[in-house]
């Protein structure tokens, strides 16, 4: 690998105005999971690596009562999140996603903000963090902003970042009692083929569907809202829906996109996607009991 230069920075501020001074030359290091095995391969080289992970604060996990929600710094690693009793009491599904990303050496390293900044469309939190409804902040030196997921992630390897702009944190809303979720994902390789997310709220009586949110991750360049296959499950009674299950499925692999390659054919990751909306729409319905 090229030699570069490491700056560690004691804040946020510092950070963006390292990165406006030597503009495409510098890249942010957070835990290096992605940045150092791009360089290393020689596919991209920077002269400049600004290390965020000296910035305090910014790998807090807290619970936001005022706003239901939880508060993530962008520094927080797949690890943290994977035993933190924060996420364990409040979200425990995302505990669930945390624990099956990549291995433990990854883990204890990579943060969930440079998973989600680097929008390799394999992620499974990105897929997780749609169908929440999570909110971005992003800050710079001059501006604070807040984004959706969607509009976050643009394209693969593309978040909407300006160039002198970090990500700060996330915040997720939790879901109400009466919603429980579900997560599915198939891999074949080191990141997922295929993944699925489940939302799913019931009426008081358990009886009938009142909401269903399914969002499908890696198959597209950025995880998407299955508005088809959640037309097909909403406003059913749960007996009705767990029919309508296979052709929600289908009509989410409609919407699907994917390409032919070492993962599999696009017929068969469409297949995998019918399969995955059916069994996480199951594992959230199982955990009303
Ligand atoms: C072997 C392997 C297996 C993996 N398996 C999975 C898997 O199963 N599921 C999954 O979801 N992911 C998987 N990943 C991806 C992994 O989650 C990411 O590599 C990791 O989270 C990236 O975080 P990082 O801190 O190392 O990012 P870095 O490599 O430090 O940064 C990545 C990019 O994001 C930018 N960046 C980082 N932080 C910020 C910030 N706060 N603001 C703005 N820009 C920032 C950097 O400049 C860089 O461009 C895998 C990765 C590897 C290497």
């Amino acid at each position: 690998m090229q030699p570069f230069e490491i700056h560690d920075v004691p804040s946020v501020q510092d950070a963006s105005n390292l990165l406006s001074e030597y503009g495409d030359n510098a890249r942010l290091y957070a835990g290096g999971t992605e940045l150092l095995l791009v360089m290393k391969s020689g596919i991209l080289h920077y002269d400049h690596l600004i290390n965020i992970k000296t910035v305090p604060g910014l790998n807090a996990i807290q619970y936001g009562e005022a706003d239901h929600e939880l508060k993530i710094g962008a520094l927080t690693t797949h690890r943290q999140l994977e035993r933190s009793e924060v996420v364990q009491r409040w979200l425990p599904l995302l505990a669930q996603v945390e624990r099956e990303i990549a291995n433990v050496r990854v883990r204890n390293v990579g943060t969930i903000g440079g998973n989600m900044c680097f929008a390799e469309p394999h992620s499974d939190p990105a897929t997780l963090f749609l169908a929440l409804g999570a909110q971005f902040k992003l800050a710079s030196a001059t501006m604070e902003r807040t984004l959706s997921v969607d509009e976050f992630l643009v394209d693969a390897y593309e978040p909407a970042l300006q160039p002198d702009e970090l990500l700060t944190e996330i915040r997720v809303p939790l879901p109400g009692a009466s919603t429980h979720g579900g997560y599915q994902r198939f891999q074949f390789h080191e990141r997922p083929t295929v993944s699925v997310a489940v939302l799913l709220t019931l009426d008081d009586a358990h009886e009938g569907i009142k909401e269903v949110i399914v969002t499908v991750g890696c198959v597209n360049s950025k995880p998407f809202r299955a508005t088809e296959a959640e037309a097909l499950l909403g406003g059913k009674s749960v007996e009705e829906a767990q029919i309508a299950s296979d052709k929600a499925g289908k009509a989410a692999a409609e919407m699907a996109d994917p390409s032919d390659d070492l993962n599999g054919s696009s017929a068969y990751k469409k297949q995998l996607v019918a399969i995955l909306v059916q069994r996480a729409f199951l594992q959230a319905y199982t955990r009303f009991d």
